[in-house]
């Protein structure tokens, strides 16, 4: 039990402030219940990012690294990933992973949803396309959304805002793209072009992979959650959550929390909503443990913490004789979605997606040039620095990773965080699929960087460090043996208890995943709404 004071007990309780967090927030507020959101990390000042300092672009390496185990700040928890090809990113803050994420915001396309119907493989989802677009809008507008209507890969939509520019490096994509007879599109980015909603439009600088000092970038602190507070969601911040405790019926009854001062509490909650990502929410609930639920909570099936999907990413770099403008937002200016439905003459099922991004800053670009053996000391140092500074281009390669139960969350046995709570471990592989899907990809990729004119290409994949999308561990079901939750977020086994994060995927497309996270926390918030007169039956 808690020592420390128990708090008064609140309607809702949400657990994490990140995408899904907040929109979740934002969505309830109107209900006039008692909101209380508890996230473990802070509200980051957008004054202290480090693109305001002159060595922003090596903080990605220390206190803004992508992984935990680098960063190490307090919000953070180890997470042990030896056992995996792919290191797993993230950030504990208000807004959550949306504060270093690259806000490229490509929705899922209707076939993601129904891939056993279609090619056999994996399930389909409890849910369709059609069932999440009003949410895919509404997010779209509420975060604002830039990008150019009717997309002919995708149902026609139409982003609130116009999309960013295309510069040299979008250009020179999109002739090779137009001559191969390729797909292309610029992309739907989380980035606001114009003045919205009393925030500043985007300087395209070009920093944006470690926060956005503007607040342009739609991260969910400048984004959901002012608007959120303002309906009178509470938000207590610096307060890590160690489990999710349940009455003698077996209902969630609130969360044991440690504060800042690392003292316990107990916050009584009618119902509670998990929504820690990807790792941290199978973390918590394996970690909440009682008599009616041995091996963690919501987990009748055993399935918490399986299907792990990570999408393995590939990079492709482009070297080009003439200079190209890497000044625009960094995460995206255009994409190709070429290879991304079913064509089993490729040898895979399944797709991916083509995400074009800018050049590496000074910094960076001298940095692996050197590691390469390319960037000399001494005389030629600058001559040859010049010819590699803003003459590169990056192609990623998001490959969908289809769900299997030996990829998985579990504890680690021995790891554990500040507060003694034992922290996730990652046992991860890529399948056969995967693996050829990835090798399809670099090398189309390599070709269209040759057909725009690369004088040089370089493919890798998959990449270590990339784990930043976390999908499919607390997956999605109408059956109670072969799923955690219901179609509409609520756990088959404790019928207070909703998930609303990437967890609840159960396949995980191959695109990045944010837009359709926040579509889905909003459409299960929108169905607990509707169904507040009998929630719990
Ligand atoms: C470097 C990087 C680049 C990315 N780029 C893109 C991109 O371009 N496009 C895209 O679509 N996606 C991208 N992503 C992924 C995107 O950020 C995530 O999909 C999204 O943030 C997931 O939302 P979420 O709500 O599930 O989790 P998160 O946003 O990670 O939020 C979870 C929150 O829960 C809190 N929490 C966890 N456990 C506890 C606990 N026990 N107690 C209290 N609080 C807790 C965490 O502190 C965190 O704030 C990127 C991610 C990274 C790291
Ligand atoms: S390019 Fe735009 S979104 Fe990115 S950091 Fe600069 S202002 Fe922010």
């Amino acid at each position: 039990m808690a020592n420390g004071r128990t708090g008064d007990k609140v309607d809702m309780l949400i657990i994490g402030a990140g995408a899904s967090g907040a929109a979740v927030a934002w969505s309830l507020a109107e209900t006039r219940m008692q909101i209380l959101c508890i996230e473990q990390g802070d509200w980051v000042n957008p004054a202290n990012y480090p693109s305001t300092g002159r060595d922003w672009e090596m903080s990605n390496q220390r206190e803004w690294a992508i992984s935990p185990n680098v960063r190490k700040r307090p919000a953070d928890y180890p997470i042990n990933d030896e056992e995996s090809p792919i290191a797993i990113a993230n950030f504990n803050a208000v807004g959550g992973s949306t504060i270093l994420y690259s806000s490229h915001f490509p929705r899922f396309h209707p076939s993601d949803f129904r891939v056993r119907s279609l090619d056999g493989v994996a399930d389909d989802w409890p849910i369709s396309y059609f069932d999440l677009e009003p949410f895919f809008a509404l997010n779209d507008c509420n975060i604002g959304v830039a990008g150019l209507a009717d997309d002919p890969a995708l149902p026609a939509h139409t982003p609130p805002l116009p999309p960013v520019p295309l510069g040299t490096i979008g250009e020179t994509m999109a002739r090779a793209f137009n001559e191969l007879g390729w797909h292309w599109w610029p992309s739907d980015t989380a980035i606001i072009t114009r003045e919205y909603e009393g925030r500043e439009p985007c300087a395209n600088i070009g920093s944006c992979n470690v926060g956005c000092p503007k607040g342009a970038k739609s991260s969910a602190d400048v984004s959901y959650w002012p608007v959120a507070l303002r309906a009178g969601v509470k938000l207590k911040t610096r307060c890590r959550v160690r489990e999710i405790t349940v009455g003698p019926d077996g209902m969630a009854t609130g969360a044991i929390y440690f504060d800042e001062q690392g003292v316990e509490h107990h916050q009584a909650a009618e119902m509670v909503i998990v929504a820690c990502n990807g790792v941290g929410t199978p973390r918590l609930l394996l970690n909440s443990k009682s008599s009616q639920f041995p091996d963690g909570l919501a987990n009748r099936s055993g399935l918490v913490g399986k299907n792990l999907m990570l999408h393995p990413w590939g990079n492709v770099q482009g070297i080009f004789e003439q200079p190209l403008d890497r000044f625009g937002p960094e995460g995206s200016c255009m994409l190709s979605q070429q290879f991304y439905e079913t064509d089993k003459a490729r040898g895979f099922v399944r797709g991916y997606n083509m995400q074009i991004t800018r050049g590496r800053g000074p910094v960076l670009t001298a940095r692996a040039a050197l590691w390469r053996g390319e960037l000399p000391w001494g005389t030629d140092h600058h001559k040859v620095f010049e010819r590699l500074y803003n003459h590169s281009i990056y192609l990623g390669i998001c490959v969908e990773d289809l769900p299997e139960e030996i990829n998985a969350v579990t504890l680690d046995p021995r790891l554990k965080d500040a507060h003694g709570i034992p922290a996730p471990k990652i046992n991860y592989r890529l399948s056969e699929n995967s693996r050829r899907m990835l090798a399809h990809g670099l090398e189309q990729g390599s070709h269209v960087m040759r057909v725009a004119g690369a004088i040089r290409t370089e493919s890798v994949g998959p990449i270590r460090m990339a784990g930043w999308h976390l999908l499919g561990t607390a997956r999605m079901g109408n059956d109670p043996q072969r799923s955690v939750v219901n179609s509409w977020g609520r756990s088959h086994d404790v019928k207070n208890l909703f998930v609303v994060d990437g967890s609840v995927f159960v396949t995980s497309g191959g695109v990045n995943p944010t837009t359709t996270i926040q579509a889905v926390a909003l459409y299960i918030a929108d169905q607990i709404k509707q169904r507040l007169a009998n929630l719990f039956d």
